[in-house]
C-alpha cells in the first residue's frame, strides 16, 4: 500500500506554549516557506534561544512571509542573510514601511546593550520592598550576543516585497497567498495560503492568524475574513484565558487627566511604540477635543512611536471608520495641539526638569528600560507624579512590581521610595480577549478542520482550547516545539 503524502506540512519552530518566537515552516510538494521569524523575549535564557536558529535549510526557502512588525514576529529577520536566505520577504504595505526602521533599530540596540554592559551603564531595575515582591528579580541583565548587523538589516530591507491586502499572489509553484487585515496594529495581517493538490481536487487552505486584534477595535478597521474555512488554522491564543473587564477607558483616562491637571501632576505612561502608543494617542486626541487637556502638554518620547503614528494616518482605509472619515477631512486623528514629539535623547532630556502637569509617553512598555526608566527614576519618589499602566506587565519586571504595590525600588543603582501614584486602565490591548478570539473563529464561513493553538502561555492555550471545543467542531491541537502538522 502506498503511503499517503501530505499536501502541506507545517513545522512549529517557536511560540509553542509561549507568547514569543513565532516561526512556522511550510513545506509542500514544490514549495518551502517560512511564516514569521520572531524573537524569543523575556528572561535572559529566552533571549539566548534567539542565537540558535531553527534547523531549516534557509537556502531552499522560496519566500519568508511576515504577519506584522512586532519583534516577536519579525525580530530575527535580520539573521536571514547570514543563514543563506536570498529570496523575497513578503509583507503588507505598512509593514514594508515599518520593518527597515524596526530592524535597523534592533541592530543598534544589540550593539548598545553590549557597550552598556561593558561600561557598566546597562539599565537596571528591581523592587526592594515589600519583601514578597522583591524576590528573584534580576538586577542587571547580561546582553545576548549580537544576532545581526546593520548591513544584514539593510539587506533584508531591500528584499521586502509589499503585497496589498486581500489580493491573491502566486509565490511559489502551486502556492498562492494573501494577507487579511487582522485589526491588531497598522499593517498586521493574517496569512492565507492556497495550496494545489496533485489529484486535481480543491486546493488546501491554510490560515495563520498572526496576532488577532479585538473585534471592536477603537483604532483600526474591522478584520477581513476568508470566504472559506481553512483546512488548518494556526492561531494565536495570547489572551485565551482572559476576559477584559468592561471599562470605559476614555472616562477612566479623562478622570486621571483632570485630577493630574488640578493637582499639577506629571503622568508617566510606559508604552510600546507600535500599537499601545497609538491607542493612547487616540484617547488623548479625544481628550484634547473635549478641552480636558487644554494647557497640559503631552510628550511622545519615542522616535519609533512617532514614525509608527504617522503611518496610521498614511493608511486611512485601515483605520476605524470615524478615524478614516477624519483623515478624509484632512485631519490626522492621532494628532492634537498639545502633542509634542521628542525624537532624540537630547530632546528627551530637555523635559527632565518639567514640574508642571503633563503627560509623558515613552518606552519600554514594561517600564524596565528606555527613556521611561529615566523619567520614572527622576520622579517616582515625588508625590506630584503618577505612573499610568495600560497594558499587561511581565512578572519579574519593574512595571509588574509597581502595579502590585512596590513601596521601594532600585533603578540604575539608586534606591527610591515609591511616592508616585500608580494608575491602571484595564482592557487596552491590541490583542482580542477570549471572547474576541472565539468570535473571530466563529465569523468564518465554517469550522476549520483543525485548529492548532500557538502564541499563548500553557494556561492560556489550554483554557482557549477548552472554549473552542465547546463552540466549534474543529479538531483542536496544541503543538509542541518542533512538531509537524500535516494537511492531507
Ligand atoms: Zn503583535
Amino acid at each position: 500500500m502506498s503511503e499517503v503524502v501530505p499536501c502541506a506540512s507545517v513545522r512549529i519552530h517557536g511560540a509553542a506554549g509561549e507568547v514569543t518566537g513565532s516561526c512556522y515552516e511550510v513545506t509542500t510538494a514544490h514549495a518551502h516557506l517560512l511564516i514569521d521569524f520572531g524573537m524569543f523575549q523575556g528572561a535572559p535564557e529566552q533571549e539566548m534561544r534567539n542565537t540558535r536558529p531553527p534547523e531549516i535549510d534557509f537556502s531552499t526557502l522560496d519566500a519568508v512571509l511576515v504577519t506584522h512588525a512586532h519583534i516577536d514576529h519579525c525580530g530575527r529577520l535580520g539573521m536571514l542573510p547570514g543563514l543563506g536566505f536570498t529570496g523575497p520577504v513578503l509583507v503588507t504595505e505598512p509593514t514594508a514601511e515599518l520593518l527597515p526602521r524596526v530592524l535597523t533599530s534592533s541592530a543598534t540596540l544589540q550593539q548598545v546593550r553590549i557597550q552598556e554592559n561593558r561600561a557598566g551603564t546597562a539599565p537596571s531595575s528591581r523592587v526592594l520592598a515589600p519583601p514578597e515582591l522583591a524576590s528573584a528579580i534580576p538586577i542587571r541583565r547580561e546582553p545576548p550576543p549580537i544576532l545581526f548587523t546593520h548591513r544584514h538589516a539593510e539587506r533584508v530591507s531591500r528584499s521586502l516585497r509589499a503585497i496589498p491586502f486581500m489580493e491573491w499572489e502566486s509565490i511559489a509553484q502551486g502556492v498562492e497567498m494573501r494577507f487579511l487585515h487582522a485589526s491588531h496594529v497598522i499593517g498586521a495581517a493574517s496569512i492565507e495560503l492556497r495550496v494545489q493538490r496533485n489529484d486535481g481536487m480543491e486546493p488546501a487552505h491554510l490560515l495563520f492568524s498572526g496576532d488577532v486584534g479585538p473585534i471592536e477595535n477603537p483604532l483600526l478597521a474591522p478584520h477581513q475574513w476568508s470566504d472559506q474555512a481553512p483546512d488548518l488554522l494556526v492561531m494565536e491564543s495570547t489572551n485565551g484565558a482572559r476576559r477584559f473587564p468592561q471599562v470605559d477607558q476614555y472616562a477612566a483616562l479623562a478622570e486621571i487627566l483632570k485630577e493630574a491637571k488640578a493637582k499639577n501632576q506629571r503622568v508617566l505612561a510606559p508604552v510600546f511604540a507600535l500599537g499601545r502608543a497609538q491607542t493612547i494617542l487616540q484617547l488623548l486626541a479625544r481628550a484634547s477635543r473635549d478641552g480636558i487637556l487644554h494647557g497640559m502638554p503631552v510628550y511622545l518620547d519615542s522616535a519609533m512611536a512617532v514614525r509608527a503614528s504617522e503611518l496610521y494616518a498614511r493608511h486611512p482605509s485601515l483605520l476605524e471608520p470615524s478615524l478614516h472619515a477624519a483623515c478624509m477631512r484632512g485631519t490626522n486623528p492621532l494628532h492634537f495641539p498639545e502633542l509634542h514629539t521628542l525624537m532624540s535623547r537630547r530632546e528627551s532630556e530637555s523635559i527632565d526638569r518639567i514640574k508642571t502637569a503633563c503627560v509623558i509617553m515613552a518606552g519600554s512598555g514594561f517600564c524596565d528600560a528606555g527613556p521611561i526608566l529615566r523619567h520614572v527614576r527622576l520622579a517616582i519618589d515625588q508625590e506630584d507624579t503618577r505612573i499610568l499602566f495600560t497594558g499587561h506587565q511581565l512578572d519579574g519586571l519593574l512595571g509588574h512590581g509597581l502595579l502590585h504595590g512596590a513601596t521601594r525600588v532600585e533603578i540604575n543603582g539608586a534606591a527610591l521610595d515609591v511616592k508616585a501614584k500608580i494608575d491602571r486602565i484595564a482592557g487596552i490591548s491590541g490583542h482580542g480577549d477570549a471572547d474576541d478570539l472565539l468570535a473571530w473563529v466563529k465569523r468564518m464561513p465554517g469550522s476549520p478542520k483543525t485548529i492548532a493553538l500557538v502564541h499563548g502561555s500553557v494556561e492560556a492555550r489550554n483554557e482557549f482550547a477548552s472554549i473552542l471545543r465547546q463552540h466549534v467542531s474543529s479538531e483542536v491541537t496544541l503543538p509542541n516545539l518542533g512538531e509537524t502538522l500535516r494537511v492531507m
